[in-house]
């Protein structure tokens, strides 16, 4: 592609894009791959428009394509993703954050408020970080880090660096067990899919790590039966468990969260009206 304009290269994306079947999203990710290849900002991409493509430029966004092409998110090409008004570093090491898992965050952040001291909080299967690191960003609070992945701990501890401006205590393990404290909130987004549902999401999605995707058991609830359990040692008297799940979920995690004595349990709606968040 060198030296096309970068209008040209970037229909050149377009297209191969399309003909890939990656219709939904051809041109964003198009104007994306090149912005990335060429460092420059969307407004800057414009007016250089007639601008030709340099060889090195050119390099990177052949790569680029041929990446997007193979199916690859486009997050981890850009190697970031935006969430509740921050960009995380993202890699194939974590799960990408998703709009969705603001609902959860939105969740503990009003909860949060109502309880009288600075909140000691845990978010447990942290992946890059972004639960956790939000909410130490938007509270006065004091928030632990947990994951079983060493790798999706290193990029969380990257991100609260960056973000924050300081790390964050970091626990590994398997969900709470690595911790002998208690919280006054427990916040989660675990692996929640069914060996089935993991199948059959879509091919970018296949390349996240199966890890922080799949929940395990029947019905993939096994993940946070555990954590349900674990949590009823770990909670402050009045703390709260708030966990995502999918949907099609949310009545059997609220009868798990019953059957281990938690009261007051609700449920929260996503961006698509979906219920999404449980908690008591
Ligand atoms: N907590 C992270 C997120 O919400 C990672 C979740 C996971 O790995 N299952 O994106």
């Amino acid at each position: 592609m060198e030296g096309l304009s970068l209008a040209q290269a970037k229909e050149m994306c377009r297209k191969a894009l399309l003909e890939a079947g990656i219709t939904d999203t051809a041109d964003l990710d198009a104007r994306l791959l090149l912005e990335k290849a060429t460092s420059l900002s969307q407004i800057d991409l414009i007016l250089h428009y007639d601008s030709p493509l340099g060889k090195e430029q050119a390099t990177l966004l052949e790569g680029y394509l041929k990446a997007r092409l193979d199916n690859e998110p486009i997050a981890y090409i850009l190697q970031e993703k935006e969430f509740y008004g921050r960009t995380f570093k993202v890699d194939k090491r974590v799960l990408i954050p998703r709009p969705d898992t603001e609902t959860l965050v939105d969740t503990a952040i009003v909860f949060a408020k109502t309880l009288k001291k600075n909140p000691k909080i845990i978010d447990v299967c942290t992946g890059s970080g972004c639960v956790g690191i939000t909410l130490a960003a938007e509270l006065a609070a004091s928030v632990t880090l947990s994951d079983i992945s060493e790798d999706a701990l290193s990029v969380a501890n990257e991100n609260a660096c960056s973000l924050l401006g300081h790390p964050l205590p970091l626990l590994k393990g398997n969900l709470l067990c690595p911790s002998d404290e208690k919280y006054d909130i427990i916040v989660s987004n675990p692996p929640y899919l069914t060996a089935i549902w993991c199948e059959e999401v879509a091919a970018d999605v296949k390349k996240e790590p199966r890890l922080a995707l799949e929940g395990f058991g029947n019905d993939g609830l096994d993940c946070i039966r555990t954590l349900i359990k674990q949590s009823t040692t770990h909670l402050e008297k009045g703390g709260s468990l708030m966990l995502e799940c999918d949907y099609r979920q949310t009545a059997k995690v609220a009868e798990l969260f019953r059957e281990s004595g938690f009261t007051e349990i609700r449920s929260e709606k996503d961006l698509s009206l979906r219920e999404r968040v449980i908690w008591g």
